[in-house]
């Protein structure tokens, strides 16, 4: 296998694959593939359960918030989270950070009509986020979305924000989590609602987590569609319909991977941090690269960097691939590189790719 710098759908740990052959065609004994179990069958609620237990375990979730294995991509959240938390009315308030907080913003204003953004980093082209004195919520705020970490920015919250409103009450804290959830320990209860697509380091794409405080889930207006409901899912056991039980399945291998292989998520943080700190000094350190994230904003999970000439960069992506260096191209809408760090990327991958960037740049430099 090649190492996998992909954004997402991102790499998968290797051993999780190896397990999931092993079992594919017979789990364990039963006779048939985990993919052709009834959602409803004692085998798979069985997996089902597993897979919440260890969450649970892996975050320190606490017993008064509910989680969700449901479906629709992180957008499909952008949509759901008004439906789910303006039953009373007031204005959904907004971080912008980037292009994925902009595009939670543009979802609720579908429904909404109006949103507060109560903090922007736009003005220095979202290279550092805001911080908490510049927060002003709106007065009639229902709650305050941020984005941890904005995938294609390559910005990443380096605290938790306080949501009030300006006459000192709290409203939920909403975050999508998307490419930062399980890369390291968490303050669940500093949250309201946390929501990630899965493909980052959760598992497959087709599944998304949604962890909600139990008194959120009397929020919701009347008219939302039921598949957006938190309440009713919950109550459903994530199974209003059919639920994407494979990409369940392999998210519990993920989580036994994290637990069992990794020691859990302060194992898992201090990999990261190490990760990132090689390929950020590596960037710094070289006349070729550069980042242009304020230090303590700079993501852990996706490292974008541009080559100081930009007519290099379809060389240096060719050449990367023939090195087995897969999938470093920057998103379309910005260009240049991005080196995504997932949990599932060891450190072998970081030292390799730095290897190869400082040859690229003594030889094409
Ligand atoms: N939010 C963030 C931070 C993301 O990185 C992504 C996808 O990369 C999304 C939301 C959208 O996720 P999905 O494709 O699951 O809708």
């Amino acid at each position: 296998r090649h190492y996998n710098f992909c954004a997402g759908p991102a790499a998968m740990p290797t051993a999780v694959l190896e397990r999931a052959r092993d079992e594919m065609l017979d789990y364990r004994g039963h006779g048939l593939s985990v993919m052709e179990m009834s959602h409803r069958g004692e085998d798979f609620v069985a997996i089902a359960e597993r897979a919440e237990a260890d969450l649970r375990e892996l975050l320190a979730i606490p017993d008064n918030y509910r989680v969700l294995f449901t479906q629709g991509g992180a957008s499909l959240q952008f949509a759901a989270l008004p439906y789910n938390l303006l039953g009373a009315g007031g204005r959904p308030n907004f971080l912008h950070t980037g292009i994925w907080s902009k595009k939670a913003i543009a979802e609720a204003r579908h429904l909404a009509g109006d949103v507060h953004v109560a903090a922007s980093s736009e003005e220095n082209g979202h290279s550092a986020v805001p911080r908490q004195g510049e927060i002003v919520l709106s007065d009639d705020a229902a709650y305050l979305h941020y984005t941890a970490n904005e995938t294609i920015g390559g910005l990443e919250f380096d605290y938790i924000p306080e949501a009030r409103r300006p006459d000192g009450t709290e409203v939920p804290l909403v975050c999508d989590m998307s490419s930062s959830l399980l890369s390291g320990p968490l303050d669940v209860s500093r949250f309201g609602v946390i929501y990630a697509g899965a493909q980052k380091n959760i598992g497959p794409a087709g599944l998304v987590v949604v962890i909600v405080r139990e008194d959120l889930l009397d929020q919701a207006r009347d008219d939302m569609p039921t598949l957006f409901g938190y309440r009713a899912l919950s109550e459903a056991g994530s199974m209003i319909n059919t639920p994407a039980t494979y990409s369940w399945y392999l998210a519990g291998l993920v989580f036994d991977w994290l637990k069992t292989d990794v020691g859990g998520l302060s194992a898992m943080d201090a990999i990261n941090r190490r990760k990132a700190a090689r390929l950020y000094a590596a960037i710094d350190g070289s006349a070729l690269y550069a980042n242009p994230i304020t230090l303590r904003n700079r993501s852990r999970m996706n490292v974008p960097f541009v080559l100081a000439d930009p007519r290099l960069d379809r060389l240096f992506l060719d050449e990367a691939e023939a090195a087995g260096l897969l999938n470093l191209k920057g998103h379309r809408s910005v260009g240049g590189m991005r080196a995504s760090l997932y949990n599932a990327v060891p450190e072998a991958a970081v030292e390799a790719l730095i290897d190869f960037m400082a040859d690229f740049e003594k030889r094409r430099g």
